[in-house]
């Protein structure tokens, strides 16, 4: 038996991964601490919860459209007129099951088989699974500088013939960076100029710290909405903690609108209805879960920082968005993969390994949990690490002593 080459090409997402890995450890009562989650721990605001029960209450629960409820695609539209500025049309929307459907759906409605997609690294770790899943040829961009700010050269460097689409995600899942408004315009410029897609994948927009705000793609863009190849993704998974929910959007001319439609209509049909009503409730709802979440991250940003500063030799770039932290630990080991293994067997620390997100030597650590524990996680690391910290550490009630130099 032999699965196809396809599937062969496509490895398992490490970050659900890991979340498996730590929830057996945890099960055997293993003192394991999660520094590489991608969810915020809040509760769904109480307007989603709400409105989704009295819904469900009916007990009428049907298929929805393939590109979601009329209703939902409303609130949609209201949330881009007041975030955006940009005044659209329900047939510019398509809601999916998650924003990664919706990336999924797009990819399948414009590559031809071997169409380039550009991106820049570090990158989401389902970018280049899912231009592969639509056939095409993922290409990587990682900044010359070493920083994770693209430059514009760098990207239309790699831009050839072959490619069809750039995707850009700001503020960046995982380096936690905003791009510069001058990049993102530039950006908007040069695809508009080559007539190619811009994806901006919008995720983490509104979680963003130190009083900056998401520079708005729309606010460069020339050319008409059905004109445009400029498509913004959008979600609830992150600014009102609803991953479970699975609802995310894409707001895309209409022929590529209703193209993403059809191949959605064969795929999964219209996202799951009871979701659809809890989205609506979200996005209609009071607005103040979202500060409320925005504000407890940049308090765990700080701590985060804070602590990652004391470990000597560890290069940290403070994030400015987003729940996660791109430090680079090749000053220690240089395979992030050794070295998230290394954390994990020695002090039980969940990590995400850098050379997924297209960037050996750093690890990607999230601070959506509690202080305490991104106090105790680093704690931990730096105690793996650093040669000059106290020689026994306490994980729960076990003591270990360190017989490593
Ligand atoms: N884009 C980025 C950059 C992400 O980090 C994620 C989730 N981790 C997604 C898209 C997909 O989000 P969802 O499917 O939960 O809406």
């Amino acid at each position: 038996m032999s699965v196809s080459q396809l599937a062969r090409s496509i490895k398992a997402s490490p970050t659900l991964k890991l979340n498996e890995t730590a929830a057996k450890l945890r099960e055997k009562g293993e003192p394991v601490i999660h520094l590489g989650g991608g969810e915020p721990k809040s509760k769904a605001p109480l307007d989603a919860v709400l409105n989704c029960a009295t819904q469900l209450n009916t007990g009428e629960v049907r298929y929805a459209p393939a590109d979601g409820l009329p209703a939902l695609k409303k609130a949609i539209l209201r949330y881009t007129e007041e975030n955006y500025g940009r005044l659209l049309a329900p047939q510019n929307v398509v809601v999916s099951s998650g924003a990664k459907q919706s990336i999924m759906s797009l990819l399948y409605a414009i590559l031809e088989p071997k169409d380039e997609v550009v991106y820049p690294a570090p990158y989401w770790v389902s970018y280049p699974e899912m231009v592969k899943l639509a056939g095409g040829v993922p290409v990587a961009v990682t900044p010359e500088d070493g920083s994770f700010v693209p430059a514009v050269p760098d990207i239309a460097d790699k831009v050839g013939s072959y490619t069809k689409a750039i995707i850009l995600n700001s503020p960046n899942n995982p380096s936690g960076i905003l791009y510069p408004a001058d990049f993102v315009a530039e950006m908007v410029e040069f695809c508009e100029k080559k007539n190619l897609w811009l994806v901006m994948d919008d995720l983490y927009n509104r979680l963003v710290f130190d009083g900056q705000k998401a520079p708005n793609p729309y606010d460069y863009a020339r050319q008409a909405p059905d004109q445009s190849k400029l498509v913004v993704v959008q979600g609830i998974s992150k600014m009102y903690a609803m991953t479970g929910f699975r609802i995310g959007w894409a707001l895309a001319s209409r022929e590529v609108a209703e193209a993403m439609t059809n191949i959605q209509s064969h795929q999964t049909s219209g996202p799951v209805t009871v979701s659809q009503w809890a989205a609506i409730g979200a996005l209609s709802g009071v607005q103040t879960p979202i500060e409320s979440l925005r504000l407890t991250l940049e308090n765990q940003r700080n701590v985060m920082v804070e602590r990652l500063q004391t470990i000597p030799g560890l290069h940290v770039t403070k994030p400015n968005g987003t729940f996660y932290c791109f430090p680079d630990f090749s000053g220690y080991v240089k395979d992030s993969q050794k070295l998230a293994e290394l954390l994990l067997d020695r002090v039980r620390v969940v990590t995400v390994p850098g050379r997924e997100f297209g960037m050996d030597g750093h690890l990607r650590l999230s601070y959506c949990g509690t202080i305490k524990e991104i106090m105790d996680g680093v704690e931990r690391i730096k105690w793996a690490l650093d040669p000059n910290a106290p020689n026994e550490l306490f994980l729960g009630d076990r003591k270990l002593v360190r017989d490593w130099a």
